[in-house]
């Protein structure tokens, strides 16, 4: 994998502080490599390439990962980037009956991609949906989604001999406006390559009936080619979105990231199926996985990242110890807390919390003790943070109003700051540091 190749490149540079521009060149000929048999296409790869580059140089190692899994959590965060991060649904946001639009080359599954679209609309958000085929040339394509629509049980226009593409999607609108439909799938007709006239057809139709989606259904096998039919059929007819066909024949995903990277359209759906129940959201971070094969690596990083929370809180232990434990601190704990399970969860794993935990039992342990408390803080000076003693009865009504909260719980919050502070000092007199529990926790 990716992940193994640019170990080894990689890996002999440990313990060195920042990603040096040789350092990344080198492992960006194993991603560049990586993509290609993925089947990303040629002018994809060289401007993601390009991205990684400019993001990894002078980016720091953090500890306990390797350099080759530093990059490798670079390009996975910018593939996912690329493909654009959150998962795009089909939209409906528009006046009913909301036409969809069908587009593609043909035998890329657009006929099978309607039935399936169409039956997950009838099936899971419960809306009427009426599927019409306007494949004029092919009498067996029209029969084709009329048997997928007893299939999957969601009506299909009739079929009138002699109409042509825009007249059948004409009628179409008609029928579900006057059946109270909320959606119209148009299944158009395809070549096997992209040409005029089939381009001038859709572009009628699209014309006579404003959809609100336009999919271009393309095949996950085409490799290089899907970055010109992707280019094509935007150009020509102002796609939305993407649906992916035959993803369970390959695994490698090189054609989304292409088709996305050229058009900017998101990828919806995927189709991983004959089946009319083959069909899946997408994922970018699947994808990325998925193309990269790496595995848990992005996890690690993530990990190591969270390690050096704790660093920081060996830190502050330490300026308790010495007795200089200001509010800016007191902040960072209290960051901290709220990702570690709450104030509560957290004072039980201090030593010599217990007794103020105790004190503490009146308030509410919650979290939203700790928002306020961090307001509260936010709502200092500079001056005021670092140094706690400034804080006289004006300051504190600025405060308290500042952070929408009371003078009695700014009080409490600066009494609490003491205390800790005065624990913390006893304590750093021991041997042990007042916070030495806490990187085990
Ligand atoms: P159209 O010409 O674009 O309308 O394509 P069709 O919907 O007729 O599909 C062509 C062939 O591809 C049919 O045999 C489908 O069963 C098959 N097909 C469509 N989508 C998928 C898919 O996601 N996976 C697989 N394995 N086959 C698919
Ligand atoms: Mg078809």
């Amino acid at each position: 994998t990716l992940q193994d190749r640019l170990g080894g490149i990689l890996d002999k540079l440990r313990g060195r502080g920042a990603l040096s521009e040789a350092d990344v060149s080198e492992a960006m000929r194993e991603v560049r490599r990586a993509l290609l048999e993925a089947d990303v296409a040629l002018e994809v790869v060289r401007t993601f390439v390009d991205k990684v580059k400019e993001r990894a140089v002078g980016v720091e190692v953090v500890k306990s990962v390797t350099p080759g899994q530093m990059v490798v959590k670079i390009v996975h965060d910018t593939l996912v980037e690329t493909l654009g991060s959150e998962a795009d649904p089909i939209s409906l946001a528009a006046a009913a009956p909301v036409p969809i639009l069908m587009v593609g080359l043909q035998g890329s599954g657009k006929t099978t991609t309607t039935a399936k679209i169409a039956r997950r609309l009838a099936t899971r958000e419960k809306r009427k949906v009426l599927m019409a085929s306007l494949d004029t040339r092919r009498p067996a394509a029209m029969e084709q989604l009329a048997t997928l629509g007893r299939q999957v049980e969601v009506e299909v226009l009739p079929i009138v001999a002699g109409q042509s593409a825009v007249q059948i999607a004409n009628r179409a609108m008609q029928a579900a406006r006057l059946g109270g439909y909320d959606v119209v799938m148009l299944d158009t007709a395809g070549r096997t390559t992209v040409d005029e006239a089939l381009m001038a057809e859709v572009a009628d139709v699209r014309r006579a009936t404003n959809p609100h989606e336009v999919l271009l259904v393309a095949d996950a096998l085409t490799g290089q080619d899907a970055v010109n039919t992707a280019r094509a059929f935007d150009t020509a007819l102002g796609i939305t979105g993407i649906v992916l066909t035959r993803v369970d024949g390959d695994g490698r995903g090189g054609a989304a990231l292409s088709m996305r990277a050229v058009t900017g359209k998101p990828i919806k759906l995927l189709g991983t199926g004959e089946k009319v129940d083959a069909l899946e959201d997408f994922s970018p971070q699947r994808l990325a996985g998925r193309i990269l094969g790496m595995g848990d690596v992005v996890a690690l990083v993530e990990r190591a990242a969270a390690e050096i929370d704790h660093e920081k809180a060996a830190q502050a232990a330490e300026k308790m110890r010495k007795g200089q434990f200001d509010l800016e601190d007191l902040r960072g704990q209290l960051d901290q807390m709220s990702r570690m399970g709450g104030m509560s969860g957290m004072m039980s794993l201090m030593p010599g919390m217990a007794q103020m935990k105790k004190q503490m039992a009146g308030a509410n342990l919650d979290d939203s003790l700790l928002k306020r408390q961090k307001a509260i803080i936010d709502s200092m000076t500079r001056s005021e943070r670092r140094n706690p003693d400034l804080l006289k009865a004006s300051r504190k009504k600025r405060i308290a109003a500042g952070s929408g909260t009371k003078v009695e719980e700014v009080n409490r919050l600066l009494k609490m700051h003491r205390q800790m502070a005065d624990v913390m000092k006893m304590l750093g007199k021991g041997k042990r540091g007042p916070l030495a529990g806490l990187g085990a926790a």
